[in-house]
């Protein structure tokens, strides 16, 4: 039977390019609608840009242009990313297109005539230095359930807890600094308090394996919590970018009401563009609608949106699937540490996107888990199983085809009884079954454990041996034929992971687009391929430096971090760090140094190799990513600054120990300037700097 399914990823805030958490969650979804889609189902995979909210407002204001403008911008740069890493999503839209806005208003509107609407005045805090009313992430203070600093103020990131920002302790304004006012005003807020509600969604999340059980775990907690569910304040005051309530002149939803209301939108958008019906597929009981998320959303997507939805007489969804965060060799991303990735620069780099999917698909799973991308692993698993297990199968065999035999496949086998292949036709069911479950890790475990079967075939047979004679022609035609024929399957096995792969060899083997059923069709008799082309290179484990981030200089840019919302990306300065002690900026030992030689690295276009004499019976080796900044014998003799005690760091060009400041733009991408610093003439190396 054909399933209907209508498929979305989370709503990237329109405030900042793709970060590579966004492009696994991506990857995930996409792996699971190609499979779909080579089972026969019909799938409708849409994104959004969520484009509402005070963060795009103030980097808006800041950059001096419409928020509209603002999310064209970044809504722009898209699909450079999307494109880049084969996810192919059917429709982009953004939360402020004409759809969202009739669809969240009429959400509202059933909502409140179902008398889940209440109003009340409440106090809220105001920034009084900029004359307004503060939204929740511009409140930051301590957790009021587990303590935690620096916690924005709707939820807590340490512990997921989701409260009032007035409920944190020692708040203050992160866009002045100050000390915020308590001002009332009049929301609104939906009902999640009301008996139907909790009702309802105890049914709905606790019920029919819908939800992974760590996610359902949490679900019961909230729900069967202390004090239970809260009503939701949905309303904000102007100034404000978003969607007018309607009736309530000077009233907006809340971003995160009508921001999931986007998934919707962008289906009616595409349906409308592609003349489908919308209400029709969204009345139909057999459509499934299914979201894919991060962990950090789950409280958003497992009780308000299902809430919202049901109690306006819209479908709930079928499933909410969560994905735990990206780390890179065990740690957060970080460009002060060197383990930020831009997957913008990954593809700049030439790394193939490919390697990417493979990889990510080798570790996700269908729990919460965090997924870590660590290099030496990421070259083994493509090297080791994508290249020396599986294309190496293509490049034995099909030489000899096309070289000895124009390119024809040898027929007779493929209606003989052939337990060879058999075997590996009977794995296909399980391995589809995995990728149904997004158990991805097992689904290409058990693809490699038959290249392995293949691979023992091709030892046993030895192709190279036979072409040395010409009386085994048959044979060699006959080995060869169902390795490829192996290949072919082998191929249907890693489509829904390696699309552009599977293309190549589509092409190659001369064959029309390969489905999950093709495992029963082998290659017709007397097929003729097309001549063996390089399939896919092998990693060189040298690219990761490009890859990395350089942590010598600049230390402290936040561009690839898991981006925090309030950080503009069109703002020259940075946020203050965080307040320290003068007994923390003492943990840090500056050293006046004197550059005694500079040198190019050979084969880094980033670096340069500092020779430093720090007052010490030795110098130190410093690299620095300060090339694009400075010739070397412009640096020669100067005086500088550097972290001395800073863990020395072991680079592919050698250890560097340390680090020499440099100043630089928040954004380094508009304003890539690189200053050193120097010291007046006098100071002596070794001195301390405090
Ligand atoms: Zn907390």
């Amino acid at each position: 039977m054909t399933r209907k399914l209508f498929v979305t990823t989370a709503l990237p805030y329109a405030n900042a390019p793709f970060h590579l958490g966004h492009i696994m969650e991506y990857i995930q979804a996409d792996i699971w609608v190609r499979h779909q889609r080579m089972s026969g189902n019909e799938v409708h995979f849409v994104g959004a840009d969520d484009a509402h909210g005070a963060p795009i407002m103030i980097a808006a204001e800041k950059a001096g242009i419409t928020p509209q403008a603002f999310v064209a911008q970044i809504a722009a740069g898209r699909k450079q990313y999307l494109d880049g890493f084969h996810i192919q999503f059917d429709n982009w839209h953004s939360t402020d297109g004409e759809e969202n806005h009739q669809l969240s208003q009429d959400i509202y509107r059933k909502l409140k005539s179902a008398g889940f609407i209440t109003s009340k005045t409440i106090e809220q805090f105001f920034d009084p230095v900029k004359n307004m009313f503060l939204p929740d992430r511009y409140i930051k203070g301590e957790c009021p359930k587990c303590g935690a600093k620096d916690q924005y103020g709707d939820s807590c990131e340490v512990c997921s807890a989701v409260y009032a920002p007035t409920e944190l302790k020692n708040p203050y304004s992160v866009l002045t600094g100050a000390t915020p006012i308590m001002k009332s005003s009049e929301h609104f807020f939906f009902k999640l308090s009301d008996e139907k509600c909790v009702e309802f969604l105890r049914g709905w999340a606790l019920k029919d394996n819908r939800l992974q059980s760590e996610v359902a775990n949490k679900c019961k907690e909230w729900l069967e919590g202390e004090g239970g569910l809260g009503d939701w304040d949905i309303s904000r005051d102007a100034p404000y970018f978003g969607i007018e309530i309607p009736d309530q002149p000077g009233k907006y939803f809340y971003v995160w009401l009508d921001a999931p209301v986007g998934y919707l939108a962008s289906l009616k958008n595409y349906f409308g563009k592609t003349g489908r019906d919308y209400d029709a597929f969204m009345a139909d009981p057999t459509t499934e609608q299914i979201h894919f998320i991060g962990k950090d959303i789950t409280y958003f997507h497992t009780l308000f949106w299902p809430a919202m939805l049901k109690f306006s007489g819209y479908k709930t969804p079928d499933n909410v699937y969560a994905h735990g965060f990206v780390t890179v060799s065990g740690e957060k991303m970080s460009k002060s540490r060197g383990t930020g990735i831009s997957p913008l620069r990954y593809l700049e780099i030439g790394m193939n996107p490919e390697w990417l999917r493979y990889y990510f698909a080798a570790k996700l799973n269908a729990k919460v888990e965090d997924l870590d991308m660590n290099p030496d692993d990421f070259v083994a698993r493509v090297n080791s199983d994508l290249i020396g297990k599986y294309i190496n199968i293509a490049s034995r065999a099909a030489g000899f085809i096309t070289k000895r035999f124009d390119g024809v496949i040898a027929t007779d086998w493929a209606t003989a009884d052939d337990a060879f292949l058999n075997n590996l036709r009977k794995v296909a069911p399980e391995i589809q079954a995995l990728f149904e479950a997004r158990e991805y890790g097992k689904a290409l475990r058990a693809a490699m454990e038959q290249a392995d079967l293949v691979n023992a075939y091709v030892d046993s047979n030895k192709p190279w041996e036979l072409a040395k004679k010409p009386e085994n022609d048959a044979k060699l035609q006959e080995v060869c034929s169902r390795l490829l024929e192996a290949f072919r399957i082998l191929t249907i096995f890693l489509k829904p992971v390696l699309p552009q792969l599977a293309a190549q060899v589509e092409a190659q083997l001369n064959i029309a687009p390969l489905q999950w059923a093709d495992v029963a069709m082998p290659l017709p008799h007397h097929h003729k391929i097309n001549p063996y082309a390089h399939l896919m290179q092998r990693v060189d484990i040298k690219i990761f430096d490009d890859l990395f981030d350089i942590p010598a200089a600049p230390a402290n840019s936040a561009t690839a971090e898991a981006i925090p919302v309030d950080d503009s990306a069109t703002s020259d300065i940075e946020a203050l760090a965080e307040e320290i002690k003068i007994d923390d900026f003492a943990k840090v030992d500056l050293r006046i140094a004197r550059i005694v030689n500079c040198e190019h690295v050979e084969g880094s276009d980033k670096l340069l190799r500092l020779t430093l004499d720090v007052g010490e019976d030795r110098t130190r080796n410093v690299f620095s990513g300060i090339k694009s900044a400075y010739q070397p014998e412009q640096l020669i003799g100067k005086l500088t600054v550097m972290v001395a005690n800073l863990a020395p760091r072991k680079m592919k060009f050698g250890l560097s120990e340390g680090m020499v400041l440099a100043a630089s733009a928040a954004d380094e991408k508009a304003n890539p300037g690189l200053y050193i610093l120097e010291a007046w003439p006098g100071a002596q190396p070794g001195m301390r700097v405090r």
